[in-house]
């Protein structure tokens, strides 16, 4: 860090470098951190929970779910790198557990993880709920096992947040992971990115759902071209029109209540196995 800042020599020069934004997690990110409490029932984004609003006016979560995909998810992550932005990725563990070393650069850039379950059923309240409960268990473990190489610091961005595939949540569920001081995360907006239309229609979509609401957490998919294809201008565009970027963090010993609730979904970032 005192390298870059010494390189950079007066602010003003800082001022004019371009923007690209240090891909080590070790950097401060260019953006406010939001921390979200994890612990009695913690649910957030007022689509789904009335409650669940903790952004300001013109603040903005970018959330990326489905992940990581060979394809697309370093798209992703080279957009977000050039505006500085650091964002919530909501992996499934098959996936992860295909590509542990998407999941390991993830972290690597300072983005936050949540989980969201093993292999995507799209309702966890049709399946009987012992095999609901080890959908949610397999995700977190094979998020944390992708993770079990990186460093201590990288293995941390593993958060405390659980989405539901669909946001088809369930109050037996959601107790569950209450018990766990797992926070459950869903959003304010999407731009229907899951569906079959054209990048063009998705940024048009986010922008007009955002504008409506005015501040919240935005749920894409890295998963799908046309989001990376419109991704940097729909950023630019939000950028322009005053929407700041906040990045989604656990409450500072949110990991550590998570690992030490009984029967708990993940463990302490340095238990290297
Ligand atoms: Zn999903």
């Amino acid at each position: 860090m005192t390298v870059g800042l010494s390189l950079a020599g007066t602010s003003a020069a800082r001022a004019d470098a371009p923007r690209a934004c240090p891909t080590d997690a070790r950097m401060p990110a260019h953006e406010a951190t939001v921390a979200l409490p994890t612990r009695g029932g913690a649910a957030y984004g007022t689509m789904q929970y009335a409650k669940g609003q903790m952004l300001g006016p013109r603040e903005i979560a970018l959330t990326f779910d489905d992940g990581p995909d060979p394809k697309t998810t370093e798209r992703v992550l080279a957009i977000l790198d050039q505006h500085c932005i650091k964002a919530t990725f909501f992996m499934v563990g098959w996936y992860a557990q295909a590509r542990p070393d998407l999941v390991r650069e993830v972290a690597a850039r300072g983005h936050t993880i949540g989980t969201h379950t093993w292999f995507h059923p799209n309702n966890l309240r049709r399946l009987p709920l012992a095999d609901a409960k080890s959908q949610i268990t397999r995700g977190f473990t094979a998020v944390e096992a992708a993770l079990a190489s990186a460093p201590p610091e990288d293995q941390a961005r593993l958060a405390p947040f659980f989405r539901f595939p669909g946001l088809n949540d369930s109050k037996v569920l959601r107790t569950w992971l209450d018990a766990r001081n797992i926070a459950t995360v869903s959003c304010d907006f999407g731009a229907d990115d899951w569906l079959q239309i054209s990048g063009a229609e998705v940024y048009r979509r986010a922008l007009k759902n955002i504008d409506e609401v005015g501040r919240g957490i935005l749920i894409l998919h890295d998963t799908r071209p046309h989001t990376a294809a419109m991704l940097n201008d729909l950023i630019a565009t939000l950028e322009k029109r005053g929407y700041r970027f906040v990045q989604l963090v656990p409450e500072s010993n949110g990991r550590a209540l998570a690992a030490n609730a009984p029967d708990a979904l993940l463990g302490h970032p340095h238990a290297v196995q």
